[in-house]
């Protein structure tokens, strides 16, 4: 249990609860004083509960616009079970429209968490040690953020383990979404250090997806999390309604996107303004260009042209256009019709 960390409501009471999750803090302006997080709970009859997540990264707004209006709008009688929205993790990084905390935490790379560390430290604590053993399924949702803008989607990473992948798989498609987005495992990165990897690591359901970016929404991207945030939840059997498959809704099988190669993955070669090229969506072949790099001091020099090394269908753009060296500019996948497909014409 956390020792630091308190909720304002009893996470065993039933109907509709609203309330913050205070962090104990001590700062120049207020000696006692406590950061607190918005959280909202809706509890009723018996059921899964389910833990909805937005705003890991601060300038990840799809997610946190989406868990704000489901916590409006869900009411007790629409659920069995229990459903815990938590609407922005990173609430100073949000206000502040960055990515990171004010004081540097990149809050999906400090779990799982320290008692009496920073604010981020003790918050991921208490979400380990608390939240996540009172959880069967934790949904956490992101987006490109202000530098990067993702095919709006479902994903997952292609974990080794089948078990594990299969349980994943099935998550992933729960969203319904048109597109659905594979990836390998971040390189240069402690996975345990990650919320969605520990709350596996309780044995927990878990889910993502990458809805969009650049720092703003639009109708589209909101469209599209809000209905997959409620589709998902449905077909966790945490509401009432009827679970939506694309067949139900005469609508086209879903593509998938896989990006696990890391020869996608097309970053900036100096400093300068980027340009995308070619738009989200569109496909290119090895060799293409992919956008400029404009010089920021010499309008007079050509721009730098930055090439894919591989073809497909281009799955991440650029969002905040200033670059330097080794930034990630845009990433190219394979598009596939199924997931059978691609496994038999990508392994
Ligand atoms: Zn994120």
């Amino acid at each position: 249990m956390s020792g630091t960390v308190t909720c304002s409501f009893d996470f065993n009471a039933t109907g509709k609860q609203t309330g913050y999750l205070r962090i104990g803090d001590s700062t120049n302006n207020s000696g006692w004083t406590t950061f607190q997080v918005p959280i909202v709970m809706i509890t009723n009859g018996s059921g899964p509960t389910v833990l909805v997540l937005a705003g890991n990264h601060g300038d990840e707004y799809e997610g946190q616009i989406a868990a704000s209006s489901l916590s409006r709008e869900l009411q007790p009688e629409e659920v069995t079970g229990r459903v815990i929205i938590i609407p922005c993790l990173s609430q100073e990084a949000s206000r502040a429209g960055t990515r990171l905390w004010p004081n540097g935490a990149n809050f999906n790379r400090v779990f799982p968490g320290v008692e009496n560390g920073s604010l981020d430290q003790k918050l991921a604590f208490f979400m380990s040690n608390d939240l996540f053993p009172i959880c069967d399924g934790v949904l956490d949702m992101h987006s490109g953020g202000r530098s990067m803008y993702f095919i709006p989607s479902s994903n997952m990473v292609w974990v080794a383990d089948p078990a594990r992948r299969v349980k994943m798989i099935k998550n992933m498609l729960a969203w319904n979404t048109s597109v659905h987005m594979i990836g390998g495992e971040q390189p240069s990165t402690n996975p345990y250090a990650l919320l969605n990897r520990e709350a596996e690591r309780q044995g927990k359901s878990v889910s993502t997806g990458e809805f969009g970016g650049s720092g703003y929404s639009t109708p589209e991207t909101i469209k599209i999390i809000g209905d997959g945030l409620r589709n998902f939840l449905q077909d966790f059997g945490v509401l009432k309604t009827e679970s939506n498959s694309r067949v139900k809704e005469g609508l086209k099988s879903a593509k998938i996107i896989d990006f696990r190669d890391p020869a996608g993955f097309v970053s900036a070669t100096k400093a300068g303004i980027y340009e995308n090229c070619v738009p989200l969506g569109g496909h290119v072949n090895a060799g293409d260009v992919v956008g400029k790099i404009h010089d920021f001091d010499h309008p007079d020099v050509a721009p730098t042209n930055v090439t894919a090394a591989i073809s497909g269908v281009i799955s991440v753009i650029r969002g905040f256009p200033p670059v330097t060296t080794g930034d990630v500019v845009c990433v190219v996948g394979k598009s596939f019709t199924s997931l059978k497909q691609m496994e038999e014409v990508a392994g």
